[in-house]
């Protein structure tokens, strides 16, 4: 079947299934070969690879994907995509489509079943409403990863290099540091894209640490600090880490534990270096 990576064709199979595209599902098809193409390859996938994708769309890059890995299991989770894609993908046997929300499911036991609980690539153009929450999770709950290249913002790309002192500097930076390098693989306008986004964005892969670069003793702990932290970014750390639901530390505990580590007691957490966010849990356990 031809590539869907060009505009005529994704418009023909659009109206062929007069498929609407979801706002809310943050809908925007790649329609640029020469971004797959930096996509795959950024992302160094081989026939021995085991691929997740996240959001297949209609199949653009899945059609790649099947080309260059061994297999390739794509969660979607409109359920009016399927048809398209079950037309699309006919060619290739080694992909499986699963209709489901990428955040309900269990990946550990995905990589467990379907590749020995051996390191897996994810691969995605991700959909921007949810970015934060599939890049944590997969990195907080282990899914074992060789590495994750995925289209994001422009804007969160950098945000995840920056440390304290920018107002881009949040939960994410954080844990993109504890748990990967970054490496932007490319910068794609908004005009590769159908329907245009309003922002530009960038193509980033984040290959996991062996070993993080700071030493902690509960990994849990410290990033229920740091997202207490950046949920109230205005507030000093002791209020936002006393008022956070997920924590059941007392003002005093806090003082102490910043005192312990040489932190003013009216510090806030946006002031905070990794390292630090670690010796504070640290002084907390
Ligand atoms: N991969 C396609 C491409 O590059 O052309 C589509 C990318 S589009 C930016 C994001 C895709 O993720 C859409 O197909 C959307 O329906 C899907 N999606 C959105 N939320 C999802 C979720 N929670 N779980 C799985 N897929 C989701």
């Amino acid at each position: 079947m031809e590539k869907l990576s060009n505009p005529q064709k994704t418009i023909e199979i659009i109206q062929k299934y007069h498929f609407n595209f979801q706002k809310k599902f943050g809908q925007n098809f790649l329609i640029d070969s020469h971004v797959l193409e930096k996509i795959i390859a950024g992302a160094g996938v081989t026939k021995d690879d085991f691929v997740l994708e996240i959001g297949p769309g209609i199949g653009t890059m899945t059609q790649y994907l099947a080309e260059a890995a061994r297999e390739v299991y794509a969660v979607e989770i409109d359920k009016n995509l399927l048809p398209i894609l079950a037309e699309t993908l006919s060619p290739y046997d080694n992909v499986t489509v699963i209709n489901e929300d990428i955040l309900k499911l269990d990946l550990n036991k995905v990589a467990e079943e379907k590749n020995q609980g051996r390191p897996i690539k994810v691969v995605a153009n991700l959909p921007y409403y949810i970015t934060t929450p599939i890049i944590m999770g997969l990195f907080e709950n282990h899914v074992p990863l060789d590495n994750l290249t995925v289209m994001v913002q422009k804007e969160v790309a950098d945000r995840m290099k920056v440390g304290p002192g920018t107002k881009d500097y949040g939960a994410l930076s954080l844990a993109v540091q504890y748990y990967a390098k970054p490496y932007i693989v490319a910068n794609v306008p908004c005009n590769c894209f159908m329907p245009r986004p309003n922002v530009d964005s960038a193509v980033i892969r984040l290959t996991r640490h062996e070993k993080p670069p700071v030493e902690v003793g509960d990994e849990q702990l410290m990033f229920k600090l740091i997202r207490a932290a950046f949920n109230q970014r205005r507030k000093t750390l002791v209020n936002a880490v006393t008022n956070c639901g997920e924590l059941d530390f007392s003002k005093e505990q806090v003082q102490k534990a910043l005192e312990t580590v040489g932190l003013s007691p009216t510090v806030r957490g946006e002031a905070l270096y990794l390292d630090q966010f670690a010796k504070l849990t640290d002084a907390l356990l």
